[in-house]
């Protein structure tokens, strides 16, 4: 399976995953049509899957108009999104898998930023490779998603879910929003010396003017202030020593930033 990366909107990411053998491709999140089908049109590839992570429209845009081309294409997203994705045909709940080109994702219930957010967990098939996270605007490079139908207890649970995966997990999140993310992340925990190195890296690279994503979530796990509610220097910053109220604090803080 390889994964390729289609800019879309103002700021957003589509993942194209395709499968050479059979020239099968499946899309996560497509914001709207007109990118997947140019992509799936130079590759020769037929459209057989819609992953969506949620039902915002800058993640579910593109699914009738994708469906009106590849009347066979099934469309999967969460059982809480029922009635909230077009032409949503696979009704998922945690625990449950998805199969793309004889790889099995596991379904995860992420809810906070919507109340039926899913996310997608392709393990490695094989020692030595890297997993594959698709989580919508759940997680974020540096930051994550604002709540907008989920309580901060929900998303602290959400995001551990995620944190608990291996550190060479790449994680395709659906916005470029790394650069403003880090410098909220600085003004929270400045001595951080990775977040520093990944502050500098990520500056350079967009001015580069190239994408950072996917990022590792080793690197996540050890720079993001929102999977870090327990680090003493973030509690410090929030003013609690409760992780639940840590990272809500720091949720408003970025809001205001
Ligand atoms: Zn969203
Ligand atoms: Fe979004």
């Amino acid at each position: 399976m390889e994964v390729t990366r289609l800019s879309a909107l103002s700021d957003n990411y589509i993942f194209l995953l395709h499968d050479p053998k059979q020239n099968l491709a499946a899309v996560v999140d497509p914001a709207e049509a007109q990118p997947v089908l140019r992509c799936l049109s130079e590759l020769g590839a037929e459209l057989v899957a819609i992953f969506n992570t949620h039902h915002h429209m800058d993640h579910v845009g593109g699914n009738q108009q994708l469906m009106q081309r590849f009347p066979n294409v099934r469309i999967y997203g969460g059982v809480e999104d029922k009635g909230r994705i077009p032409g949503q045909q696979v009704f998922l709940q945690e625990g449950d898998t998805v199969e793309f080109a004889g790889c099995v994702a596991e379904v995860l219930f992420v809810p906070g930023h919507t109340r039926g957010h899913i996310a997608y967990y392709f393990p490695p098939v094989e020692q030595g490779e890297t997993g594959e996270l698709f989580c919508g605007d759940t997680l974020f490079a540096g930051g994550c998603g604002r709540l907008f139908e989920g309580s901060p207890t929900q998303m602290v649970n959400s995001l551990s879910k995620l944190r608990s995966l291996p550190d060479n997990t790449r994680v395709w999140c659906a916005h470029e929003y790394t650069l403003k993310n880090l410098q909220f992340a600085l003004s929270v925990d400045a001595s951080n010396p990775d977040l520093q190195t990944r502050y500098a890296e990520v500056e350079e690279a967009r001015r580069r003017l190239e994408a950072t994503v996917p990022s590792w979530l080793g690197i996540e796990k050890r720079t993001n202030p929102f999977l870090r509610w327990e680090q003493p220097t973030l509690q410090a910053a929030a003013k609690s020593k409760d992780p639940v109220q840590t990272f809500a604090r720091l949720r408003g803080m970025k809001e205001r930033f």
